[in-house]
């Protein structure tokens, strides 16, 4: 080998030094060689391992790159890990995610994921729809036995069990996509109702400027807080009200695209100026945005903390200022994102795999509901074979480049 005439033993970690086309040493570095296949891409590797900075590393780098080797693009490593078959592209995402993670219950769930428990999931789903599209299959050779086997007491429960995989699987994946993503929840309503005072309360820290100005949010603010584990991404926007200046209409243009994006939108009103119905201004939202109305400022009214429904509305009756009522809303927003406490069993998942999943199993329930006649059962094959070919997706064996393209080049370099 060019740098240092012979190539180290494999998977021992071996000092050696770095030097200059012209001799000078750049770094003592460990060395660690994995022949093909036994390494993490599946081909050969060699790992150098100097003492860091960047104006040692990036002169190793030059001169390695001298001698021919050239830079990784982002996820190359572990897109190499996958098209050697190394991971499935759902591991593969695993690895990002496991990088990325946001809280110790989401690092859990990308390392199970990334140990493969979602993707054997996955295939067991894959090895009970192909003994179903077996069974089918083999009753549209021999006609005499269709009507039989969609009577079958035996089919039917294969099938209920098959959906019954797919109910479970999917709130194993939507917990850990939870847990990766966690969820947007925009903090809305006019002046002076107290959101900054909320967004506060719920991050347990100052980050909102709270003034008895009305207005005096004119930007959107964010902040994440985790709730247990999931993460609640909050954004406290521009009272929503007709603006007194450019700049403020501009805030006020902002809320209404981050509330065209929520996931959720708390809107808050003074339960001083307000009766107990329901504010106006909710009306005005979009339609089917996920709501809950906060009716904030309870203690000026000597009312107790309590959660109800007003006209079809979830509302939570509290005091951001006092605190009291503030434990109701966290398990409220838990509960409306269809978060359990407990992470055990979350595999990360993403908001594609989740897609891919139903689906598939939408895919199973139409042939389900479909096989009510002998002669429905190619429309009953067919299904199936959609239903495998939406869960191949989520393991990579069915991707188009456009996807792979898009998921490797969200990683960052050097993984
Ligand atoms: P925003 O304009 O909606 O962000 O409202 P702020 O959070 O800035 O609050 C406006 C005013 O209402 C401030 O003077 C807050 O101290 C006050 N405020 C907010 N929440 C409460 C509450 O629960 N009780 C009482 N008594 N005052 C509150």
């Amino acid at each position: 080998m060019s740098l240092w005439g012979h190539i180290p033993p494999p998977r021992v970690a071996t000092l050696r030094n770095i030097c200059s086309a012209d001799g000078i040493t750049l770094d003592a570095v460990l060395v660690l060689y994995f022949p093909a296949p036994a390494s993490f891409t599946g081909e050969t590797v060699m790992e150098l391992q100097g003492h860091g900075g960047t104006v040692v590393q990036g002169e190793i780098v030059t001169r390695i790159v001298a001698l021919g080797a050239r830079l990784a693009r982002p996820g190359e490593f572990t897109e190499r890990a996958f098209l050697n078959g190394k991971l499935d592209l759902a591991q593969a995402e695993a690895v990002a995610d496991l990088i990325d993670a946001g809280s110790t219950a989401a690092a859990r769930a990308a390392m199970r994921s990334l140990q493969g428990a979602f993707s054997a999931r996955i295939a067991d789903l894959q090895v009970q729809l192909t003994s179903l599209r077996v069974q089918v299959e083999a009753a549209i050779d021999f006609p005499d036995e269709e009507l039989d086997l969609l009577s079958s007491a035996g089919f039917k429960q294969r099938l209920a069990a098959v959906l019954a995989t797919f109910d479970s699987i999917t709130v194993a994946a939507r917990q850990g996509a939870l847990l990766r993503e966690g969820v947007n929840v925009v903090i809305a309503g006019k002046p002076n109702a107290g959101k900054s005072s909320l967004i506060n309360r719920l991050a347990g820290e100052d980050v909102a400027i709270v003034t008895p100005v009305a207005g005096t949010t004119r930007d959107v603010l964010r902040q994440s807080v985790n709730l247990d584990g999931l993460q609640i991404h909050l954004s406290d926007t521009a009272g929503l009200r007709a603006a007194v200046d450019s700049i403020e209409a501009e805030g006020i243009r902002r809320a209404w695209v981050e509330i065209a994006r929520a996931d959720h939108v708390l809107f808050v009103s003074d339960a001083t100026l307000n009766s107990t119905t329901a504010p106006p201004e909710i009306g005005s939202l979009p339609p089917g945005v996920a709501l809950t109305w906060v009716r904030n400022k309870i203690d000026l009214l000597g009312e107790t903390a309590r959660r109800d429904e007003q006209g079809g509305v979830s509302c939570i009756h509290l005091s951001a200022q006092s605190g009291n009522g503030i434990d109701l809303l966290r398990t409220h927003l838990k509960a409306v994102a269809g978060f359990r406490d407990s992470e055990s069993g979350a595999v990360s998942a993403r908001r594609r795999h989740l897609d891919a999943l139903a689906r598939a199993a939408a895919a199973v329930r139409h042939a389900a509901d479909d096989a009510t006649s002998a002669s429905m059962l190619e429309l009953y094959a067919e299904d199936l074979r959609v239903a495998q070919n939406a869960l191949s997706e989520i393991s990579g064996e069915f991707s188009s480049d456009d996807l792979l393209g898009e998921i490797f080049s969200r990683f960052c370099i050097g993984k």
